[in-house]
């Protein structure tokens, strides 16, 4: 007899005979470019699982070649996932390991894998994280933004009304704010957020982490921009923009009562973006201020 958590209540007394042991889905990240950032541990699990479910296997031996490793693989993608995740779901079921990698960094950050994990642990499959790269975090603890609390808001819409209105959304947040982006769509990305955070929002691009022409270029989003146009080679390889959460304005910047009310009748008369626009050539107050004020306004009316 040997005492079994099953995955909900308490610990439970079965005799041996009757258990079949599940599997363990282990979900282990690999490098975003330097090779040498794979952990022991992860190399380690890769070698010993019976499977390594990947999001693209042509992509996936190569590395694996590369480490000397020779686990089958089988894909595992965004198109798959959730009608073969019973194939990798009856694999683990009867008692084998599988490993789950994407292309690069950690599986399920704006990668597959989501609906494998969930239908693994829904079936009482262990599930194990086997932690490493991840551009995100990477970014993030050489960015020199803070970093004791901040929003991945991952990859935003490719075309600019789409996108603008999703930076709209968190304009106010006072988190640090990171997103993953294209690089052919760099320069329009760092155009909307200069529109909607403002010229002078601090900003820091990270691009090709841990590779040969890694990048992290910190200064204000009007002028991260100006420095991305003006150099096509840091509008190739991949990026991650980091934003500096928004600060209520204090002292010079706060807003007088009659700019207030300059921008309170025209939000009254037309659409917050151009009320915004009027009120900042009428009062002097700056646009991007006046239009974070409105949209406050608008939610609390
Ligand atoms: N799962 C990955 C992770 O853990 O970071 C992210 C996968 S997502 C499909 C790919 C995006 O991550 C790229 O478009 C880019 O925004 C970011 N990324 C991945 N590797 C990067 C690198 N070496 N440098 C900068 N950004 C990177």
């Amino acid at each position: 007899m040997r005492a079994f958590r099953c995955h909900r209540g308490p610990p439970v007394s079965v005799s041996a005979a009757s258990v079949t042991a599940t599997g363990t889905l282990y979900v282990v990240a690999t490098p975003i470019g330097n090779l040498d950032d794979i952990s022991a541990r992860a190399l380690r699990i890769l070698r010993e699982v019976a499977l390594i479910a990947a999001e693209d296997t042509r992509h996936s031996i190569r590395l694996l070649q590369h480490f000397g490793i020779a686990t089958p693989l089988a894909a595992c993608h965004e198109h798959n996932e959730r009608d073969e995740g019973g194939r990798f779901l009856t694999r683990l079921l009867a008692g084998e390991d599988v490993a789950l990698i994407s292309d690069a960094g950690t599986p399920l950050i704006s990668d597959p894998g989501f609906h494998l994990v969930r239908q693994a642990r829904a079936a009482g499959v262990r599930v194990v994280p086997v932690p490493g790269a991840c551009a995100l975090i990477a970014a993030l603890s050489a960015a020199g933004l803070p970093s004791d609390r901040f929003s991945f808001e991952g990859f935003l819409p490719a075309k600019t009304v789409g996108r603008q209105a999703r930076l709209q959304q968190v304009a106010e947040d006072s988190r640090t704010l990171i997103f993953y982006e294209a690089p052919h769509r760099i320069l329009e990305c760092l155009a909307d957020m200069r529109e909607v955070f403002g010229a002078d929002r601090p900003a820091v691009l990270g691009r090709e982490l841990t590779k040969t022409f890694e990048t992290l270029k910190g200064l204000p989003l009007g002028e991260l921009h100006d420095w991305v146009a003006a150099d096509s080679n840091q509008q190739r390889g991949e990026c991650v923009v980091l934003v500096a959460g928004w600060q209520a304005p204090e002292g010079d910047e706060a807003i007088s009562g009659e700019a207030l009310r300059v921008l309170d009748l025209l939000l009254g008369e037309m659409p917050l973006k151009r009320a915004a626009a009027l009120a900042a050539e009428i009062t002097g107050v700056r646009k991007n201020l006046l239009y974070q004020v409105a949209l406050e306004r608008q939610k609390d009316a």
